[in-house]
């Protein structure tokens, strides 16, 4: 029912052993508890995405968001493999559907760099694997049936690792349904791999359909000269560039750096959409956070930014899968 790609669409991973040579110093070099977790879920850098890790220090919200620690193996009871309620919410493999009008299609499980927090780490199948051809025709197929839908959210992994051929497939019988309106584009690629994003790429996601793109960038260390490039890409194109970050111990739990990053995200037409509260996913705890601690932080947030354009809505997605509602 479902394939494995050998390869990837983007730049080559950089090996794990230069990645260990890199951010360790001697002492924690053989740590076997860390590749254990290597083995659980998938490590994959870019060198792009290395390199704005400053090796010298231990807490580096980058390193943090990709990089593997021993605590990944621990998992606390209230985590949930399921956190979100997606699988009782996928009338259709590789479908997720919680509202009426529209619906998600996972048209892959890769990434170019893989968050350790990531809430789909065990979805569709908890095995990385890929729908066949023939599985996202029947995904296709059941959006073209489902006649209430008016929005088609490509998410996965991350679409843009798919080779623009069969984006453009896709993104072609899309744009052949007639009740859809939009299309939306659901990537953290311009934050790993911003050099995947080319002419070639963007042409091959125009359609009729109206565009929508979700980046997903998490710290403002994150938003590079590189940043300013792909942007440019999508909004020649008409596709509107959106932001969502995911609230995240260690990483970014404070004002000031939610701050600079939605001031930064603005600064480079990117408009800050959702904060999300972070699920919980086993093996994350680390991530995790209180709601009261949250809302304190947004509470702050929202002061120092005086509402406006750069404020995203602080949202939480409960794993009995009703989907995504505002905090508080
Ligand atoms: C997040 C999500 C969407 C998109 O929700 P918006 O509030 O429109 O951004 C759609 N379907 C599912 C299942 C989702 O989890």
């Amino acid at each position: 029912m479902a394939t494995s790609r050998r390869t990837l669409t983007g730049s080559p991973a950089v090996p794990l052993a230069e990645v260990v040579d890199r951010l360790e110093t001697g002492k924690n070099r053989d740590d076997s508890a860390r590749l254990e977790a290597t083995r659980r879920f998938p490590v994959r850098w870019t060198r792009y995405y290395l390199d704005l890790i400053d090796p010298a220090d231990p807490a580096d919200p980058i390193r943090r968001i990709a990089y593997p620690e021993a605590a990944e193996l621990e998992s606390h009871p209230d985590e949930l493999a399921d956190p979100v309620g997606e699988r009782d919410r996928s009338p259709q493999p590789y479908i997720v559907r919680k509202h009426a009008d529209r619906a998600i299609l996972l048209t892959t499980s890769r990434c170019h760099v893989y968050c350790r927090f990531c809430f789909r780490r065990s979805f569709p199948d908890g095995e990385h694997r890929d729908p066949s051809v023939e599985v996202l025709d029947a995904a296709i197929d059941y959006l073209a049936r489902e006649t209430d839908l008016r929005e088609v959210i490509l998410s996965g992994g991350d679409p843009l690792t798919l080779p623009d051929d069969e984006l453009r497939r896709i993104v072609g019988c899309l744009a052949g349904i007639p009740h859809l309106t939009q299309l939306r584009i659901h990537t953290r690629a311009p934050v790993h791999d911003p050099a995947r994003i080319d002419r070639r790429l963007v042409e091959a996601l125009t359609s009729k359909l109206p565009t929508w793109v979700v980046l997903h960038f998490n710290h403002p260390r994150e938003i590079t000269s590189e940043t300013r490039r792909v942007v440019s890409l999508f909004l020649e194109a008409g596709m509107p560039v959106l932001n969502q970050t995911v609230l995240l111990a260690g990483v970014n739990d404070d004002a000031s750096t939610l701050e600079a990053l939605c001031r930064g995200l603005l600064a480079q037409r990117i408009k800050p959409y959702y904060l999300h509260h972070p699920d919980r996913v086993p093996g994350a705890g680390s991530f995790y956070i209180d709601i009261e601690r949250g809302k304190r932080i947004y509470g702050e947030l929202t002061r120092r930014l005086g509402g406006g354009l750069a404020l995203p809505a602080y949202v939480i997605d409960p794993p009995d899968g009703s989907g995504k509602v505002p905090v508080g």
